[in-house]
């Protein structure tokens, strides 16, 4: 929390903080090295989060790829390396979210993996974008940290099949990272809120002020956090919000014709794996906006190895927690 000041439980968050450093900077030094080698991450015990941990089998299951089993050697517990809580196998899943990011609706993606001898249901494929954007949005807090400029709001209707929901959006000026998506029923002061929010733990100081066309619940969301308000209607100054209108020409002009959103959920899912796509893969001008924020991932290194450094750093994080509360 940096933007609302936050009394009492410093020493945790402190903590916390601690460990975010040490692994974000654990990451950089693996996405800089020229030979990226994954096995070099291995994931901690789920139980104590120690890192002696080996691998005593692999498990090759009818049709769902393989997975590998632990045994923690401080505890002797055994578990298995999967995240996700997905029956899916690992490359089966970034397949999917690469897929998605393609903008494939999940009955493309169903057909597209019966071709490669795969039977996956849509609710399972649904179910696993879920998991694995919970994971993604976990690991962003992690390696994402930079001092803003200013920020802009926007928000936009999109039509789903059962009506109209908002679409809130808040992007960095200068990086063009977009800091956060929220979908609601109706266009409120909640929405600008819970925007602004989200971007808190990615931001390492205030910014200079947001920037919106003037919609009253942007400028109460940002007064009420204590910020400055920039605005103009579009009307007195047509490019107010430019930095976030190409963002939303982007997003429309990429999501799919079909009917696929018949939920607020299933938008939402795929908004942040869009989100995603845009920091992490998408070029603007050279660079992606996750790089111009200091994070050396090359879009080259593909959304597996992302997916793959994700679920190594919020494992390795929340068993730091664990070692903390157990004092190893
Ligand atoms: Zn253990």
């Amino acid at each position: 929390m940096r933007l609302v000041k936050n009394s009492g439980k410093n020493k945790i968050l402190l903590g916390y903080d601690q460990a975010r450093h040490r692994i974000r900077k654990e990451i950089f030094d693996t996405l800089r090295r020229e030979n990226l080698s994954l096995d070099m991450m291995s994931i901690p015990c789920h139980s104590c989060g120690s890192k002696n941990v080996r691998s005593i089998e692999i498990r090759e299951r009818k049709r769902k790829g393989e997975v590998k089993v632990l045994k923690c050697q401080n505890c002797g517990r055994k578990f298995v390396d999967n995240l996700l809580r997905s029956h899916l196998d690992f490359s089966t899943i970034a397949t999917i979210l690469e897929l998605t990011s393609q903008f494939r609706s999940p009955s493309l993606i169903v057909r597209e993996l019966e071709k490669r001898g795969m039977r996956i249901s849509k609710p399972s494929i649904y179910s696993v974008l879920t998991k694995a954007v919970e994971v993604l949005i976990e690991f962003e807090e992690i390696v994402t940290f930079f001092e803003p400029t200013y920020l802009v709001i926007d928000d936009s209707p999109q039509k789903i099949s059962r009506g109209k929901v908002w679409i809130t959006n808040l992007i960095d000026a200068k990086s063009r990272y977009w800091l956060a998506c929220v979908v609601s029923q109706t266009r409120s002061l909640d929405a600008s809120l819970e925007a602004i929010r989200r971007s808190e733990p990615l931001l390492q100081s205030a910014p200079s002020y947001i920037k919106s066309d003037g919609y009253q619940g942007h400028i109460k969301a940002i007064k009420e956090l204590g910020l400055k308000s920039v605005y103009a209607t579009k009307k007195e100054n047509y490019g107010i919000v430019n930095e976030i209108e190409s963002l939303h020409s982007w997003i429309r002009s990429h999501l799919p014709k079909e009917a696929v959103f018949k939920t607020e959920s299933s938008l939402k899912t795929f908004l942040e794996i869009l989100r995603f796509k845009h920091n992490f893969f998408r070029e603007i001008g050279g660079k992606t906006p996750a790089q111009r924020v200091g994070i050396p991932f090359k879009p080259s290194m593909g959304w597996k190895f992302l997916l793959k450094i994700a679920i190594w750093a919020v494992a390795e994080y929340r068993a730091s927690e664990k070692r903390m509360e157990l004092g190893i």
